[in-house]
């Protein structure tokens, strides 16, 4: 048995405060596996360096495990970079213990090679944690000699998923201030989006985890911790074999009380799906629906047409839930005709809410890495550590975003650039509001049949 420290180096607050969930499962496979645990979320103890140092004294572990959740925040104005900050934390774990650091989690899998270089740490896991670390840890303490970075391998199956173990101060934390915490019913997503690291880093097919296992997760945060609002964080909720259905029907069959909401693909979903998801709880969606209109939509490889995300707005709003659509402008194929048409296209989505980016990160590996390359607007030996946007070399990013502020000016259900909608967010925030917020924006209709 040791004594495990894990860390959760995210200090987002964009759009709200993200429960650590990859810490939580993690943490549960370690203590199935003998081993003590205790986890530390950098942002909860409010950034401090004391705090972070008197926990390692406390607690003295034999290893401390840092996630890297984020690379950036996928805004180009801002263009906020974390790896420093797991950086920094590894070298306050250097200056208070000789434990060995583990550095893992979705932004560190991205760049393994370059992260456990700038951070520093000992050892990387790539991929599906709560297995390899719980393996890496036995065979260091076993005196072998593991390879710096550890890859997953073999994905688990859903029934090999570890529940996440939900740590009380930090639920209490996330719940007073975003209102909810995360759980995910699978993982994987057999999209081929170009820009998209998700079917690398979980797979590129579903991963369903049983759907008395996740109502039981959701059950126990309810007795045990008193959280009664929750995430989903699957890439997409609404999965074509219709698994979301059986999470919707598990919730219903044992009364439970409880309010969430998820991602999902505007494609495929109807008002009798809906309904269900609504008796269940949903209270808001998401939709990635990711460009504007349907050249840009193809150019993106989404897979569905501006039509399908119409349609699925106009259910939304007759159930009268929620919707916001999330649009990135400037991707491959984007010239003024494409925005301007994609803009007429945003006014047609009534009683929602659209956020607007601009440009695309641009992750390696990816489709759109080699695209840029090809097309000359990225040198192939470019370092993607630091956040680097695809635009279109076929508008000026100047005159694309003007149209975008000019078109989104004046409405609150219209929000560009992000930092504004942060802005507008913090001011609900500081009203008291909780959960997502933006729902808050949205004006339903008298007639809901609409
Ligand atoms: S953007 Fe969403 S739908 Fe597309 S590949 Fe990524 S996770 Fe899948």
């Amino acid at each position: 048995m040791k004594r495990i420290l894990l860390v959760s180096s995210n200090v987002s607050r964009e759009p709200l405060q993200v429960y650590p969930l990859g810490l939580a499962v993690v943490a549960k496979g370690l203590v199935e596996s003998g081993h003590e645990v205790e986890q530390f979320d950098f942002l909860a103890s409010g950034e401090s360096e004391a705090l972070f140092r008197r926990k390692i004294v406390s607690f003295d572990p034999d290893y401390v495990c840092i996630s890297l959740r984020n690379l950036d925040n996928c805004d180009s104005f801002s263009r906020a970079g974390y790896p420093e900050i797991a950086k920094r934390l590894v070298g306050w774990v250097r200056g208070t213990t000789g434990a060995p650091v583990i550095i893992g989690g979705p932004g560190f899998s991205i760049l393994p090679e370059e992260l456990l270089a700038f951070t520093g740490a000992d050892h990387g896991i790539v991929g599906e944690g709560e297995r390899v670390v719980c393996d890496l840890i036995r065979d260091l303490s076993e005196g072998r000699t593991p390879p710096p970075i550890l890859r997953g391998g073999r994905l688990l199956d859903g029934g090999q998923m570890a529940s996440p173990l939900y740590n009380g101060g930090m639920i209490a934390y996330y719940l007073d201030q975003s209102g909810m915490i995360n759980l995910q019913t699978k993982r994987g997503c057999p999209h081929g989006c170009i820009y998209c690291v998700y079917p690398s880093l979980e797979g590129n097919r579903f991963r369903h985890r049983d759907p008395k296992a996740v109502v039981d997760d959701l059950e126990r945060a309810g007795t045990e911790h008193g959280a009664d609002s929750f995430f989903f964080t699957d890439s997409i909720f609404n999965d074509p074999q219709g698994h979301y259905l059986s999470i919707a029907e598990e919730i219903l069959r044992r009364r439970l009380r409880v309010r969430w909401c998820c991602y999902m693909r505007p494609e495929r979903i109807g008002r009798k799906e809906i309904a269900l998801l609504k008796r269940a709880g949903m209270y808001a969606v998401e939709l990635g629906t990711d460009a504007a209109c349907d050249t840009t939509l193809r150019s993106l490889g989404k897979g569905f047409s501006f039509a399908d995300a119409l349609e699925v707005n106009r259910a939304f709003v007759a159930e009268r839930l929620p919707c916001a659509h999330f649009v990135m402008f400037g991707g491959p194929g984007e010239t003024a005709d494409t925005v301007a048409e994609g803009l007429a296209n945003l006014e047609r989505l009534e009683h929602t809410v659209v956020f607007g980016y601009s440009g695309i990160r641009i992750l390696p590996g990816t489709a759109l890495h080699g695209q840029a390359i090809a097309e000359g607007v990225l040198s192939p030996t470019a370092p993607l550590f630091e956040p680097v946007y695809y635009f279109s070399p076929q508008i000026d990013a100047d005159v694309m975003n003007g149209m975008i502020a000019d078109s989104f000016r004046g409405r609150r259900d219209r929000i560009f650039p992000p930092v504004e909608g942060q802005k507008r967010l913090a001011v609900m925030h500081n009203f008291g509001f909780r959960g997502l917020l933006w729902d808050h924006l949205i004006r339903f209709p008298k007639d809901p049949g609409c």
